[in-house]
């Protein structure tokens, strides 16, 4: 009998209820999405799972893709993607299927990357949260807004310099949707075991709206971060799966993931 999950390295789970997002290219050039709530639950998972085994298949360590909608397909994995869609729809659905609390513990254990509304649900705290509050796993010290660019500029696509990437001199594509602005990097207090913020890449001034929720106008430099790591956890506000770039995949599988991993076996 063969038993794949004896053969797996590496269990990587990708949290399951989210929104499938559909992107289009217009006859103008513009990218526009749709969102489909129903298949959500295969898109994004599709798309990151289809990654994760073309790494997988090229590399030395077969990684197994699991979903994820239950405390026990979670204690399996060694790693978690937490992926778009609508980050008030993954909380509330997180809630009533019991997973808010196990998700909270795998957080503090192991590695998770949030991508777009994953993102939201990874940082420490939300502007411009969903009316009635929005709960978050506080694995990222950010505070970031939700639909930062606003609902004008809906999606788009940008060229990103990314630190750390294989081939890091060819610029990854970045596709945003709806995507979220970080508003600040915390500072860790002095006595805190804080691991410290690693920004791996920036979007360019220009792009960003004038009118941001703070006010606008005068831009920090958190609202420029795309890309960043703390400590084991990585995020990003855009949408690295619906390219057919794997390399945001693999920094995940060998920066996080492998070295987490191997921490945890040796101590
Ligand atoms: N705007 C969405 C939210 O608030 C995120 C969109 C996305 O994941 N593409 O959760």
């Amino acid at each position: 009998m063969q038993d794949t999950q004896l053969a797996a390295d590496l269990v990587i789970g990708i949290l399951g209820a989210s929104i499938k997002h559909r992107c289009r290219r217009s006859q103008a050039g513009n990218l526009t999405w749709t969102r489909r709530p129903h298949t959500a639950m295969q898109g994004a998972f599709a798309e990151h799972q289809a990654m994760l085994q073309k790494l997988s298949a090229k590399g030395r360590r077969r990684v197994e893709v699991v979903q994820v909608r239950t405390p026990e397909e979670l204690r399996r994995c060694d790693g978690l993607i937490i992926p778009g869609g609508e980050s008030t729809t993954i909380a509330l659905l997180a809630r009533l299927s019991g997973m808010m609390e196990p998700l909270r513990e795998f957080v503090g254990a192991k590695p998770v990357w949030g991508t777009c509304a994953g993102a939201i649900l990874l940082a420490q705290a939300v502007s411009n949260p969903k009316r009635g509050g929005q709960e978050l796993l506080h694995g990222v010290s950010v505070e970031i807004t939700r639909n930062g660019w606003g609902s004008q500029v809906e999606s788009f696509e940008a060229p990103l310099e990314v630190s750390g990437l294989r081939n890091a001199e060819v610029p990854f594509t970045g596709v945003f949707i709806r995507a979220p602005v970080i508003a600040e990097l915390i500072e860790a207090a002095h006595d805190s075991q804080q691991q410290p913020i690693k920004v791996l890449s920036r979007i360019s001034r220009s792009l960003l709206p004038s009118s941001l929720p703070d006010g606008g106008g005068d831009v920090s430099a958190a609202q420029t971060v795309v890309a960043l790591r703390q400590g084991r956890h990585l995020l990003t506000t855009f949408h690295p799966e619906l390219t057919d770039d794997d390399r945001f995949h693999e920094y995940f599988v060998q920066e996080c993931v492998i070295p987490s991993l191997a921490s945890r076996r040796n101590g």
